[in-house]
C-alpha cells in the first residue's frame, strides 16, 4: 500500500464521539515508551504526525487518523506508566475498554512489544483482555534494530513459547524497526489486503 494522505482528524477520550464514519479501523497499543508513535510516523512517513512522547503517559486520548481517505489509523494510549495516579488509571481503563467493546468499525488491534524485553505480564493481561472480548489483535514487534539478527531471532522465539502456555495459537506477529523503516511494507499490505476483503 502506498500512503497518500494521512491526516490528524480528532483526539477524544469517549469512544461515542469518535468519526461516525464507517470506515474500517485499526488500533496500534502498548505499553508507554514501546515505540507506538515512532511506529507510525514511518507507516505514514511523516515526522510528527504522532506525538512521540516527551514525557509518557501524558496524552490520554484516543487519536483518530484517516490514511488515505479510506481507512482510520487509531493511536490509542501507552498504557503501564507508573507515575499516573490510580484514578487516572481507572479512567483510562474506562475508557480503553469502551473503545473495545463498542468501536463497531475496529477491524483488529495491534498490540506494540519492545522485542527486547521478555514476555511482560501487563502486555499478557491485556492481551489476555482482547481476547476475552473477541477483540481480533496481532503483534507488532518494535526496536528491532536494537537487537542483533540472532538475540532478535531468540527472543521473539521465547515470546511465542510464553504465549502458547496460555494461547492455542500465537497472534499473526510483525518486526518492525521505525529507525531502520523495517516491517513497514509487511503492515501496510497487510492492512491494505484487509481494507479489500469484506467488511
Ligand atoms: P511511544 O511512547 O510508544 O510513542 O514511543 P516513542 O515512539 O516516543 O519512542 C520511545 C523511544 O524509543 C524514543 O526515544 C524513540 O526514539 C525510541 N524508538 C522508537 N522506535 C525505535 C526503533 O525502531 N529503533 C530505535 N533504535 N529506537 C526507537
Amino acid at each position: 500500500m502506498k500512503i497518500k494522505s494521512a491526516e490528524f482528524i480528532m483526539s477524544n477520550s469517549e469512544v461515542a464521539k469518535c468519526p461516525k464514519d464507517r470506515l474500517p479501523e485499526y488500533a496500534f497499543i502498548g505499553r508507554s515508551n514501546v515505540g507506538k508513535s515512532s511506529l507510525i510516523n514511518m507507516l505514514v512517513d511523516q515526522k510528527n504526525l504522532a506525538k512521540t512522547s516527551g514525557r509518557p503517559g501524558k496524552t490520554q486520548l484516543i487519536n483518530h487518523f484517516t490514511i488515505n481517505k479510506n481507512w482510520f489509523l487509531v493511536d490509542l494510549p501507552g498504557y503501564g506508566y507508573a507515575r499516573v495516579s490510580k484514578k487516572a488509571k481507572k479512567t483510562f481503563q474506562r475508557f480503553i475498554t469502551d473503545y473495545f467493546e463498542k468501536r463497531e468499525q475496529l477491524v483488529l488491534a495491534f498490540v506494540l512489544v519492545d522485542s527486547r524485553h521478555e514476555p511482560q505480564p501487563i502486555d499478557q493481561e491485556f492481551m489476555q483482555y482482547l481476547g476475552e472480548h473477541g477483540v481480533p489483535f496481532h503483534i507488532v514487534f518494535t526496536k528491532a534494530d536494537k537487537l542483533k539478527p540472532g538475540a532478535l531471532v531468540r527472543n521473539i522465539k521465547a515470546y511465542e513459547e510464553k504465549m502458547l502456555e496460555t494461547w492455542e495459537q500465537m497472534p499473526r506477529c510483525f518486526t518492525t524497526s521505525a529507525s531502520k523503516y523495517e516491517g513497514r511494507d509487511e503492515l501496510l499490505n497487510y492492512i491494505g489486503e484487509l481494507n479489500t476483503a469484506d467488511f
